[in-house]
């Protein structure tokens, strides 16, 4: 790609999230599923310690995007990345940064709770061992549990297979297991959408909590959800070719009171998608 268009994307990316204040920034980021291009040069700053939702129509590459952030493509073969990913000055797909460490610095909450087949206890206690950390293992646990508003639910079954959760406990229990090993970014897709009312607002709480001291970046198909946690809305959808664009990126309260695009606007009024 020409110098010159690199330089033009870089000053998109930053939008209204400067240098400084940028947990992430994607500059002139494309993904592609062997001749499919399914994301079309994305240039976008997240800001630290907030929430920024990613919502947009089904299949426009909100997951890959977000997969994107932490080398979680590298798992699919058929995918290759164009562009760069900065984090904290370094660019993540630099052939010397290893994806296993930035996985641990960006961890990832999935749709589907997915616990270790494991006790409650060790999908804490695992991660952290095979991560190195040198820690009390069961202040971690209390500590991680704590946080995650899960500790006085389980307390007394720690040894308890973690399958045996309801679906919205496991999900606190992959949230409290992805910061038992100290990242800086949560990634999460569609954390709640497989839960019931309840969890949903027990998740929601959470990531008001947990802004306090980590970065996240959220994608959600719930436009209430995305009003009520995010500070900063980024809105996708496909151009022609079927390949995922922002097509606006602002404050959440500015865009859903008075979106810019005309596509927004029909999206987050449920006219598509
Ligand atoms: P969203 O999360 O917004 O629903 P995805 O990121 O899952 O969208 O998908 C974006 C596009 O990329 C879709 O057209 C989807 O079919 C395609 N895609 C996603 N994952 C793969 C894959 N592993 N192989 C091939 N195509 C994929
Ligand atoms: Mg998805």
């Amino acid at each position: 790609m020409p110098e010159q268009k690199k330089r033009n994307n870089r000053s998109v990316a930053n939008g209204t999230v400067s240098t400084k204040e940028a947990a992430i920034t994607l500059n002139a980021v494309s993904v592609y599923f062997d001749t499919f291009k399914a994301i079309d040069n994305i240039s976008i700053a997240f800001r630290k310690h907030s929430v920024t939702a990613i919502i947009g129509p089904s299949g426009c590459g909100k997951s890959t995007l977000l997969r994107t952030i932490n080398r979680m493509n590298d798992m699919i073969p058929s995918c290759a990345v164009e562009g760069e990913v900065y984090f904290e000055g370094r660019n993540i797909y630099d052939p010397r940064v290893d994806p296993v460490e930035i996985r641990r610095r960006i961890g990832m909450v999935f749709q589907k709770p997915n616990p270790f087949p494991k006790s409650i206890y060790n999908n804490i206690k695992w991660p952290a061992q095979i991560n190195g950390l040198e820690v009390n293992y069961d202040e971690l646990v209390e500590r991680c549990l704590q946080r995650t508003a899960l500790w006085d639910e389980v307390k007394d079954k720690l040894h308890q297979n973690a399958f045996r959760l309801s679906g919205g406990q496991q999900q606190r229990l992959c949230i409290a297991r992805s910061i038992a090993i100290n990242p800086e970014i949560i990634l999460m897709d569609e954390p709640a959408s497989s839960l019931d009312p309840v969890s949903t607002a027990h998740i929601e709480e959470l990531i008001d909590e947990l802004k306090k001291n980590y970065t996240i970046i959220i994608v959600t198909h719930n436009m209430q959800q995305a009003g009520r946690i995010s500070d900063k809305t980024a809105f996708l959808t496909v151009n022609s070719q079927q390949a995922g664009k922002i097509v606006e990126y602002s404050d959440t309260r500015k865009m859903f009171l008075n979106p810019q695009n005309k596509e927004t606007e029909a999206y987050i009024s449920g006219r598509f998608g």
